[in-house]
Protein backbone atom coordinates (compact mmCIF):
# COMPACT_ATOMS: atom_id res chain seq x y z
CA UNK A 1 0.00 0.00 0.00
CA UNK A 2 1.41 3.43 -1.05
CA UNK A 3 1.74 5.66 2.23
CA UNK A 4 0.27 9.14 1.34
CA UNK A 5 2.42 12.06 1.50
CA UNK A 6 1.37 14.72 3.82
CA UNK A 7 2.94 18.26 4.22
CA UNK A 8 3.14 19.88 7.65
CA UNK A 9 3.48 23.41 9.34
CA UNK A 10 3.29 24.23 13.00
CA UNK A 11 2.64 27.76 14.22
CA UNK A 12 2.20 29.88 17.58
CA UNK A 13 -0.35 32.84 17.36
CA UNK A 14 0.06 34.94 20.85
CA UNK A 15 -3.60 37.04 20.58
CA UNK A 16 -4.91 39.25 23.43
CA UNK A 17 -7.98 36.64 24.49
CA UNK A 18 -6.55 32.97 22.83
CA UNK A 19 -10.21 31.97 23.99
CA UNK A 20 -12.46 34.44 22.15
CA UNK A 21 -10.19 34.24 18.79
CA UNK A 22 -10.31 30.18 19.07
CA UNK A 23 -14.36 30.93 19.71
CA UNK A 24 -14.23 33.60 16.20
CA UNK A 25 -12.12 31.12 14.39
CA UNK A 26 -14.79 28.18 14.91
CA UNK A 27 -17.58 30.50 14.24
CA UNK A 28 -16.23 31.93 10.85
CA UNK A 29 -14.61 28.49 9.57
CA UNK A 30 -17.68 26.17 9.70
CA UNK A 31 -19.14 28.21 6.83
CA UNK A 32 -15.42 26.54 4.96
CA UNK A 33 -14.58 23.37 7.22
CA UNK A 34 -16.11 20.28 9.22
CA UNK A 35 -15.22 21.99 12.59
CA UNK A 36 -14.74 19.98 15.25
CA UNK A 37 -14.45 21.95 19.06
CA UNK A 38 -13.89 20.58 22.43
CA UNK A 39 -12.99 23.07 24.79
CA UNK A 40 -9.43 24.26 23.81
CA UNK A 41 -8.78 22.27 20.92
CA UNK A 42 -10.25 23.26 17.37
CA UNK A 43 -10.09 20.76 14.36
CA UNK A 44 -11.09 22.24 10.97
CA UNK A 45 -11.01 19.49 8.20
CA UNK A 46 -11.87 20.73 4.74
CA UNK A 47 -10.65 18.86 0.86
CA UNK A 48 -7.67 21.19 1.31
CA UNK A 49 -6.16 19.54 4.68
CA UNK A 50 -6.68 19.64 8.13
CA UNK A 51 -5.89 22.49 11.23
CA UNK A 52 -5.54 21.68 14.32
CA UNK A 53 -5.75 24.61 17.02
CA UNK A 54 -5.00 24.44 20.79
CA UNK A 55 -5.26 26.75 23.37
CA UNK A 56 -2.21 26.36 25.86
CA UNK A 57 -0.34 28.88 27.78
CA UNK A 58 -2.48 31.81 26.26
CA UNK A 59 -1.19 30.54 22.79
CA UNK A 60 -2.94 29.25 19.87
CA UNK A 61 -0.80 26.20 19.00
CA UNK A 62 -1.55 25.77 15.47
CA UNK A 63 -0.59 22.23 12.95
CA UNK A 64 -1.59 22.06 9.44
CA UNK A 65 -1.35 19.14 7.52
CA UNK A 66 -2.61 19.05 3.42
CA UNK A 67 -1.90 16.72 0.73
CA UNK A 68 0.38 19.30 -0.83
CA UNK A 69 3.04 22.20 -0.10
CA UNK A 70 1.20 24.47 -2.46
CA UNK A 71 -2.33 23.76 -0.25
CA UNK A 72 -0.24 23.92 3.02
CA UNK A 73 0.94 27.23 1.58
CA UNK A 74 -2.65 28.19 0.94
CA UNK A 75 -3.64 27.10 4.39
CA UNK A 76 -1.28 29.10 6.10
CA UNK A 77 -2.68 32.10 4.52
CA UNK A 78 -6.13 31.86 4.72
CA UNK A 79 -5.20 31.05 8.91
CA UNK A 80 -2.62 34.20 9.18
CA UNK A 81 -5.26 36.25 7.16
CA UNK A 82 -8.42 35.51 9.24
CA UNK A 83 -6.24 35.84 12.79
CA UNK A 84 -5.10 38.96 11.88
CA UNK A 85 -8.63 40.12 10.72
CA UNK A 86 -10.58 38.97 13.83
CA UNK A 87 -7.74 40.92 16.12
CA UNK A 88 -8.62 43.44 14.75
CA UNK A 89 -7.00 46.49 16.04
CA UNK A 90 -5.35 44.11 18.83
CA UNK A 91 -2.06 43.43 19.36
CA UNK A 92 -1.15 39.99 17.67
CA UNK A 93 2.10 37.66 17.05
CA UNK A 94 2.48 35.09 14.67
CA UNK A 95 5.15 32.76 13.72
CA UNK A 96 5.83 29.60 11.67
CA UNK A 97 8.34 26.78 12.04
CA UNK A 98 9.26 27.80 8.62
CA UNK A 99 8.40 31.13 7.85
CA UNK A 100 7.10 31.86 4.59
CA UNK A 101 9.11 33.53 2.03
CA UNK A 102 7.88 34.20 -1.83
CA UNK A 103 8.28 37.41 -3.77
CA UNK A 104 4.93 36.94 -5.62
CA UNK A 105 1.52 34.49 -4.50
CA UNK A 106 1.72 31.07 -6.40
CA UNK A 107 -1.91 31.30 -7.47
CA UNK A 108 -1.97 34.80 -9.14
CA UNK A 109 -3.13 34.42 -12.77
CA UNK A 110 -2.30 37.30 -15.23
CA UNK A 111 -5.38 37.47 -17.60
CA UNK A 112 -6.58 39.85 -21.10
CA UNK A 113 -9.76 41.40 -21.30
CA UNK A 114 -11.15 39.84 -24.22
CA UNK A 115 -14.44 42.16 -24.47
CA UNK A 116 -17.03 43.76 -22.02
CA UNK A 117 -20.73 44.03 -22.72
CA UNK A 118 -23.80 44.36 -20.69
CA UNK A 119 -25.70 41.25 -20.50
CA UNK A 120 -29.29 43.60 -19.27
CA UNK A 121 -28.95 47.39 -18.47
CA UNK A 122 -27.40 46.96 -15.04
CA UNK A 123 -25.60 43.54 -15.33
CA UNK A 124 -22.07 43.72 -17.27
CA UNK A 125 -20.04 40.84 -18.57
CA UNK A 126 -16.13 40.92 -18.98
CA UNK A 127 -14.77 37.97 -20.26
CA UNK A 128 -11.15 37.61 -19.77
CA UNK A 129 -8.23 34.97 -21.60
CA UNK A 130 -6.30 33.27 -19.67
CA UNK A 131 -2.73 31.17 -20.64
CA UNK A 132 -3.83 28.42 -18.53
CA UNK A 133 -7.46 27.54 -17.78
CA UNK A 134 -6.80 24.52 -15.60
CA UNK A 135 -6.86 25.64 -12.80
CA UNK A 136 -10.28 27.47 -12.77
CA UNK A 137 -11.85 24.57 -14.04
CA UNK A 138 -14.23 22.44 -11.82
CA UNK A 139 -13.42 23.14 -8.07
CA UNK A 140 -13.67 26.72 -6.34
CA UNK A 141 -15.88 29.49 -7.99
CA UNK A 142 -14.68 32.87 -6.68
CA UNK A 143 -12.01 35.10 -7.32
CA UNK A 144 -10.26 37.51 -5.91
CA UNK A 145 -9.37 40.84 -8.83
CA UNK A 146 -6.28 42.68 -9.01
CA UNK A 147 -6.58 45.78 -10.77
CA UNK A 148 -3.57 47.66 -10.64
CA UNK A 149 -3.27 51.45 -11.17
CA UNK A 150 -3.68 52.65 -14.49
CA UNK A 151 -0.21 53.74 -16.48
CA UNK A 152 1.83 51.59 -13.99
CA UNK A 153 3.38 48.51 -14.32
CA UNK A 154 1.75 45.44 -11.85
CA UNK A 155 3.12 45.10 -9.03
CA UNK A 156 1.50 41.29 -7.45
CA UNK A 157 1.14 40.57 -3.53
CA UNK A 158 3.59 38.07 -1.77
CA UNK A 159 4.17 36.78 1.37
CA UNK A 160 5.33 38.17 4.68
CA UNK A 161 7.09 36.03 6.57
CA UNK A 162 3.76 35.07 8.89
CA UNK A 163 2.33 33.71 6.02
CA UNK A 164 0.08 37.02 5.38
CA UNK A 165 -0.10 38.58 1.90
CA UNK A 166 2.48 41.21 1.67
CA UNK A 167 0.09 43.98 -0.35
CA UNK A 168 2.00 46.54 -2.82
CA UNK A 169 1.00 50.06 -0.68
CA UNK A 170 1.31 53.43 -2.21
CA UNK A 171 1.63 53.62 -5.86
CA UNK A 172 1.23 49.97 -6.39
CA UNK A 173 -2.26 49.98 -4.07
CA UNK A 174 -3.95 47.44 -5.84
CA UNK A 175 -7.87 47.44 -6.73
CA UNK A 176 -8.87 44.38 -5.00
CA UNK A 177 -12.56 42.86 -4.71
CA UNK A 178 -14.35 39.19 -4.98
CA UNK A 179 -16.11 38.00 -7.68
CA UNK A 180 -17.84 34.80 -8.86
CA UNK A 181 -16.61 32.97 -11.85
CA UNK A 182 -19.42 33.35 -14.11
CA UNK A 183 -18.13 30.46 -17.04
CA UNK A 184 -15.36 28.80 -17.76
CA UNK A 185 -14.48 28.33 -21.93
CA UNK A 186 -11.66 25.55 -22.10
CA UNK A 187 -11.23 25.75 -25.91
CA UNK A 188 -11.45 29.75 -26.19
CA UNK A 189 -9.82 29.26 -22.54
CA UNK A 190 -11.46 32.43 -21.49
CA UNK A 191 -13.27 33.17 -18.24
CA UNK A 192 -16.72 35.36 -17.80
CA UNK A 193 -17.21 37.12 -15.21
CA UNK A 194 -20.29 39.26 -14.25
CA UNK A 195 -20.58 42.84 -12.63
CA UNK A 196 -23.44 44.03 -10.95
CA UNK A 197 -23.87 47.95 -11.85
CA UNK A 198 -24.64 49.80 -8.55
CA UNK A 199 -24.56 53.26 -8.79
CA UNK A 200 -24.47 54.55 -5.08
CA UNK A 201 -25.15 58.54 -5.08
CA UNK A 202 -21.68 60.36 -3.92
CA UNK A 203 -19.78 57.03 -3.26
CA UNK A 204 -17.34 55.50 -5.44
CA UNK A 205 -17.81 51.69 -6.64
CA UNK A 206 -14.51 50.36 -8.02
CA UNK A 207 -15.48 47.14 -8.96
CA UNK A 208 -18.23 48.52 -11.16
CA UNK A 209 -16.84 51.09 -12.09
CA UNK A 210 -13.60 48.60 -13.57
CA UNK A 211 -16.17 46.73 -15.69
CA UNK A 212 -17.52 49.28 -17.16
CA UNK A 213 -14.70 51.28 -18.46
CA UNK A 214 -12.38 48.37 -19.36
CA UNK A 215 -10.96 48.05 -22.51
CA UNK A 216 -9.56 44.78 -24.78
CA UNK A 217 -6.35 44.40 -24.59
CA UNK A 218 -6.22 45.64 -20.56
CA UNK A 219 -4.50 43.26 -18.49
CA UNK A 220 -5.14 42.56 -14.86
CA UNK A 221 -5.06 39.31 -12.12
CA UNK A 222 -6.84 37.26 -10.56
CA UNK A 223 -6.23 35.56 -7.43
CA UNK A 224 -7.36 32.49 -6.53
CA UNK A 225 -10.06 30.25 -7.24
CA UNK A 226 -11.16 29.79 -4.09
CA UNK A 227 -14.34 30.42 -1.46
CA UNK A 228 -16.26 27.42 -2.13
CA UNK A 229 -18.06 25.11 -4.98
CA UNK A 230 -21.03 24.17 -6.46
CA UNK A 231 -23.49 22.44 -4.29
CA UNK A 232 -23.75 18.43 -4.69
CA UNK A 233 -27.30 17.28 -3.53
CA UNK A 234 -30.12 16.08 -5.37
CA UNK A 235 -32.38 19.11 -4.42
CA UNK A 236 -31.04 22.39 -3.61
CA UNK A 237 -32.71 25.76 -2.69
CA UNK A 238 -31.05 28.53 -4.14
CA UNK A 239 -31.52 32.18 -2.91
CA UNK A 240 -29.67 35.33 -3.53
CA UNK A 241 -30.21 39.17 -5.09
CA UNK A 242 -27.55 40.48 -8.54
CA UNK A 243 -24.53 40.16 -6.76
CA UNK A 244 -24.89 35.63 -6.19
CA UNK A 245 -26.81 35.76 -9.45
CA UNK A 246 -23.91 35.33 -11.38
CA UNK A 247 -23.39 32.12 -8.49
CA UNK A 248 -26.53 30.89 -9.50
CA UNK A 249 -26.09 30.86 -13.14
CA UNK A 250 -23.40 29.12 -12.87
CA UNK A 251 -24.55 26.34 -10.24
CA UNK A 252 -27.94 26.29 -12.49
CA UNK A 253 -25.84 25.55 -15.55
CA UNK A 254 -23.36 22.98 -13.87
CA UNK A 255 -25.41 20.55 -11.88
CA UNK A 256 -26.39 16.97 -13.19
CA UNK A 257 -29.50 16.69 -14.36
CA UNK A 258 -31.29 14.64 -11.76
CA UNK A 259 -30.81 18.02 -9.55
CA UNK A 260 -34.17 19.62 -8.42
CA UNK A 261 -33.54 23.13 -7.77
CA UNK A 262 -35.58 25.99 -6.38
CA UNK A 263 -34.51 30.09 -6.74
CA UNK A 264 -35.74 32.85 -5.20
CA UNK A 265 -33.77 35.86 -6.64
CA UNK A 266 -34.43 39.47 -6.12
CA UNK A 267 -33.43 42.25 -9.08
CA UNK A 268 -34.00 45.52 -9.85
CA UNK A 269 -36.90 44.55 -12.23
CA UNK A 270 -37.99 42.48 -14.69
CA UNK A 271 -35.49 44.23 -17.37
CA UNK A 272 -32.65 42.49 -15.12
CA UNK A 273 -33.96 38.80 -14.92
CA UNK A 274 -31.76 36.45 -16.74
CA UNK A 275 -32.35 32.95 -18.26
CA UNK A 276 -31.16 29.95 -16.46
CA UNK A 277 -30.16 27.09 -18.22
CA UNK A 278 -30.04 23.62 -16.57
CA UNK A 279 -29.63 20.21 -17.05
CA UNK A 280 -31.49 19.58 -13.98
CA UNK A 281 -35.12 21.35 -13.15
CA UNK A 282 -35.02 24.30 -11.74
CA UNK A 283 -38.05 26.59 -10.26
CA UNK A 284 -37.44 30.63 -9.89
CA UNK A 285 -39.28 33.32 -8.25
CA UNK A 286 -38.21 36.70 -9.08
CA UNK A 287 -38.81 39.12 -6.63
CA UNK A 288 -38.57 42.83 -8.03
CA UNK A 289 -37.46 45.27 -5.77
CA UNK A 290 -38.92 48.15 -7.70
CA UNK A 291 -42.47 46.87 -7.09
CA UNK A 292 -41.47 46.87 -3.47
CA UNK A 293 -43.98 49.12 -0.82
CA UNK A 294 -41.68 52.07 0.43
CA UNK A 295 -40.08 51.65 3.75
CA UNK A 296 -40.14 47.55 2.96
CA UNK A 297 -37.13 45.63 3.88
CA UNK A 298 -35.87 42.14 4.09
CA UNK A 299 -37.99 40.65 1.73
CA UNK A 300 -35.59 38.35 0.07
CA UNK A 301 -34.66 37.15 3.78
CA UNK A 302 -38.47 36.92 5.00
CA UNK A 303 -39.19 34.92 1.34
CA UNK A 304 -35.92 32.95 1.48
CA UNK A 305 -37.20 31.68 5.05
CA UNK A 306 -40.28 31.05 4.17
CA UNK A 307 -39.17 28.74 2.03
CA UNK A 308 -36.79 27.08 3.74
CA UNK A 309 -39.45 26.57 6.45
CA UNK A 310 -41.30 24.55 3.61
CA UNK A 311 -38.09 22.29 2.46
CA UNK A 312 -36.92 18.75 4.01
CA UNK A 313 -33.34 18.46 6.10
CA UNK A 314 -31.43 16.83 2.83
CA UNK A 315 -31.98 19.97 0.81
CA UNK A 316 -28.91 22.18 0.46
CA UNK A 317 -29.37 25.78 1.05
CA UNK A 318 -27.48 28.30 -0.66
CA UNK A 319 -28.05 31.80 -0.14
CA UNK A 320 -25.76 34.77 -0.44
CA UNK A 321 -26.71 38.72 -0.37
CA UNK A 322 -26.31 41.56 1.66
CA UNK A 323 -24.60 40.80 5.51
CA UNK A 324 -27.51 41.59 7.47
CA UNK A 325 -30.13 39.19 5.38
CA UNK A 326 -27.75 36.61 5.91
CA UNK A 327 -27.21 36.93 9.15
CA UNK A 328 -31.22 36.58 9.71
CA UNK A 329 -30.89 33.71 7.46
CA UNK A 330 -28.36 31.59 8.47
CA UNK A 331 -30.38 32.54 12.33
CA UNK A 332 -33.48 31.48 10.65
CA UNK A 333 -31.24 27.79 9.78
CA UNK A 334 -29.99 27.11 12.77
CA UNK A 335 -33.51 27.45 14.41
CA UNK A 336 -34.47 25.01 12.29
CA UNK A 337 -31.87 23.15 13.11
CA UNK A 338 -30.76 22.35 9.46
CA UNK A 339 -27.21 20.49 8.85
CA UNK A 340 -24.01 22.42 8.66
CA UNK A 341 -23.05 20.62 5.86
CA UNK A 342 -26.21 21.14 3.94
CA UNK A 343 -25.69 24.91 4.02
CA UNK A 344 -23.54 27.63 1.94
CA UNK A 345 -24.93 30.98 3.53
CA UNK A 346 -22.33 33.99 2.89
CA UNK A 347 -22.64 37.72 2.83
CA UNK A 348 -21.80 39.18 -0.95
CA UNK A 349 -22.17 42.57 0.36
CA UNK A 350 -22.09 45.19 3.34
CA UNK A 351 -25.02 47.86 2.83
CA UNK A 352 -22.91 50.52 5.32
CA UNK A 353 -19.10 49.43 4.92
CA UNK A 354 -17.07 50.74 8.05
C1 LIG B 1 -17.69 35.25 -2.78
C2 LIG B 1 -18.25 36.50 -3.45
C3 LIG B 1 -18.65 36.46 -4.78
C4 LIG B 1 -19.16 37.61 -5.40
N1 LIG B 1 -19.53 37.56 -6.71
C5 LIG B 1 -20.00 38.67 -7.34
C6 LIG B 1 -20.32 38.65 -8.73
O1 LIG B 1 -20.10 37.65 -9.43
N2 LIG B 1 -20.82 39.78 -9.28
C7 LIG B 1 -21.02 40.94 -8.55
O2 LIG B 1 -21.47 41.95 -9.11
N3 LIG B 1 -20.72 40.98 -7.24
C8 LIG B 1 -20.19 39.89 -6.62
N4 LIG B 1 -19.85 39.93 -5.30
C9 LIG B 1 -20.11 41.17 -4.56
C10 LIG B 1 -19.02 42.24 -4.78
O3 LIG B 1 -17.76 41.75 -4.36
C11 LIG B 1 -19.41 43.47 -3.95
O4 LIG B 1 -20.64 43.97 -4.38
C12 LIG B 1 -18.37 44.55 -3.97
O5 LIG B 1 -18.57 45.35 -2.83
C13 LIG B 1 -18.44 45.45 -5.21
O6 LIG B 1 -17.36 46.37 -5.16
P1 LIG B 1 -17.52 47.89 -5.63
O7 LIG B 1 -16.13 48.43 -5.69
O8 LIG B 1 -18.36 47.96 -6.85
O9 LIG B 1 -18.31 48.60 -4.46
P2 LIG B 1 -17.74 48.92 -2.98
O10 LIG B 1 -16.63 49.90 -3.05
O11 LIG B 1 -17.43 47.63 -2.28
O12 LIG B 1 -19.00 49.56 -2.28
C14 LIG B 1 -19.44 50.89 -2.63
C15 LIG B 1 -20.87 51.07 -2.18
O13 LIG B 1 -21.72 50.18 -2.92
C16 LIG B 1 -22.53 49.40 -2.04
N5 LIG B 1 -22.61 48.06 -2.62
C17 LIG B 1 -21.61 47.15 -2.76
N6 LIG B 1 -22.06 46.04 -3.37
C18 LIG B 1 -23.37 46.25 -3.63
C19 LIG B 1 -24.39 45.45 -4.23
N7 LIG B 1 -24.14 44.22 -4.70
N8 LIG B 1 -25.64 45.99 -4.32
C20 LIG B 1 -25.91 47.24 -3.85
N9 LIG B 1 -24.96 48.03 -3.27
C21 LIG B 1 -23.73 47.54 -3.16
C22 LIG B 1 -21.79 49.41 -0.70
O14 LIG B 1 -22.70 49.29 0.38
C23 LIG B 1 -21.12 50.77 -0.71
O15 LIG B 1 -22.01 51.74 -0.23
C24 LIG B 1 -19.30 38.81 -4.67
C25 LIG B 1 -18.87 38.86 -3.33
C26 LIG B 1 -18.35 37.72 -2.73
C27 LIG B 1 -17.88 37.79 -1.30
Amino acid sequence: MNAVQQFKLSGIALPKDAGSMLDEICEHFVEHADVQRTDDLALLFSKTGSASIRIQDQKLLIELTCPSEAELQMSRTIIAEHLFYFAKDEPLELSWSQPASLSVLPNIHEVTIVSAEDVTPHMRRVKFSCTDIAPFVGGDMHVRLLVPPKGRSPVWPGLREDGRVAWPGGEDELLVRVYTIRAVDIERRELWIDFLQHPVPGVKTPGADFARDVQPGEKIALLGPGGGGLPEAQSILLAGDESALPAIARIAAEVPPDTRMQAIIEVLDEAEEQPLPSAGSLEVRWLHRRSYPPGAKSILAEETKKAIASIDGQTFVWAACEKEDVRSIRAFLKSHRHERKNMYVAWYWERDPA
